[in-house]
């Protein structure tokens, strides 16, 4: 059996003080929920917190119809239809801090690979070709909000305190956060790139004089062997590391499966994409090649709603 994830930072929470004294509001907007399933993994620190100091006032998870005023707020989700900026909006007026809960919120997340098509396409499809009574009759109606053109992060459209990326995140680096939230501090993110956490061997790119250790680009799958403990690019397998922000700890590179980019880019990079071209034209040239073939999937699977370069894409005007 694992034990239990806990943050750093758990012993304070039984001394902030017996009755719960923060008020939350958590909301979901346009998303999957699995942001909310990593506030679950807190486990016994998520039930000491709501013992001991939060007072959850809104969620999904309670049967609260209408936002009340909270001291914080959890947006998870970024904006696909009208419903979602106005709840984004309101939570902001009602909340002294808002926190963009997960890469969604932060910068549109995988929902935003729907910016790729028409706005009228994608109500088809989901609202007419893919009902499940075999109809092909439009379930539209004038309670299913308004799609918007293309999707946004939270803090496209709202000034947001605090922002935690992941796909999900952590939840001791949410935990963390959270309590050091609650303690007046402010959350200290990661700001290096994941190689910097990454515990798989770079041997080949710090050789001052090197010749690229592969000329060809494989999926994970194509090879017979891959060296569990050596970087991923050195073997020839795109691993968008270089361009992810750290925090996750290798969750994806330690059960040697490639960095796949769900924490967005490190600070300092204007977008994630481009930080991983730069990257790739210094270290595998071929996957530079690669990139150019999907260039979406390989370096905007979570981020094309802030995107540069693939963001203006004919039919993903916002709208
Ligand atoms: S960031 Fe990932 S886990 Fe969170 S809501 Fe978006 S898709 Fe789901
Ligand atoms: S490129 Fe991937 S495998 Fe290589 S060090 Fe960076 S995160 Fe680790
Ligand atoms: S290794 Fe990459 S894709 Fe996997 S959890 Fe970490 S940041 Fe996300």
């Amino acid at each position: 059996m694992t034990s239990a994830p806990t943050c750093e930072n758990s012993e304070v929470v039984t001394e902030m003080g017996a009755q719960p004294t923060v008020t939350v509001a958590t909301s979901w907007l346009n998303t999957c929920s699995g942001c909310h399933m990593a506030l679950l993994d807190l486990h016994e620190t998520l039930v000491e917190l709501l013992t001991t100091t939060l007072s959850l006032r809104y969620s999904p998870v309670v049967d609260v119809k209408k936002i009340p005023e909270v001291d914080v707020a959890l947006v998870e989700g970024g904006i696909g239809n009208e419903d979602n900026e106005a709840e984004a909006r309101e939570l902001r007026e009602k909340a002294g801090t808002v926190i963009a809960l997960g890469s969604c919120a932060c910068f549109g997340g995988l929902p935003g690979l729907r910016n790729l098509f028409d706005v009228e396409e994608v109500r088809r499809r989901a609202l007419c070709e893919t009902v499940t009574d075999g109809s092909g009759v439009e379930r539209m109606s004038e309670v299913v909000p308004r799609l918007h053109g293309r999707v946004r992060p939270v803090t496209d459209v709202i000034d947001v305190d605090y922002a935690v990326p992941g796909c999900p995140p952590r939840p001791d680096l949410l935990g963390d956060a959270i309590v050091a939230l609650l303690r007046g501090e402010k959350p200290a993110l990661p700001t290096k790139n994941l190689c910097f956490e990454c515990e798989r061997q770079q041997v080949e790119m710090h050789k001052p004089q090197r010749s690229f250790v592969t000329t060809g680009v494989h999926a994970l799958f194509e090879l017979e062997e891959i060296n569990p403990t050596k970087c991923f690019l050195e073997q020839g397998v795109l691993c968008i590391g270089p361009a992810t922000r750290a925090g996750c700890h290798g969750r994806c590179v330690n059960a040697n499966v490639p960095c796949r980019g769900c924490n967005g880019p490190p600070p300092e990079a204007m977008e994630q994409g481009g930080k991983m071209v730069d990257s790739l034209a210094t270290i595998l040239p071929a996957g530079a090649l690669m990139f150019s073939e999907d260039t979406v999937g390989t370096g905007y699977r979570f981020t094309l709603p802030v995107s540069i370069i693939p963001g203006a894409v004919e039919g993903s005007e916002a709208k």
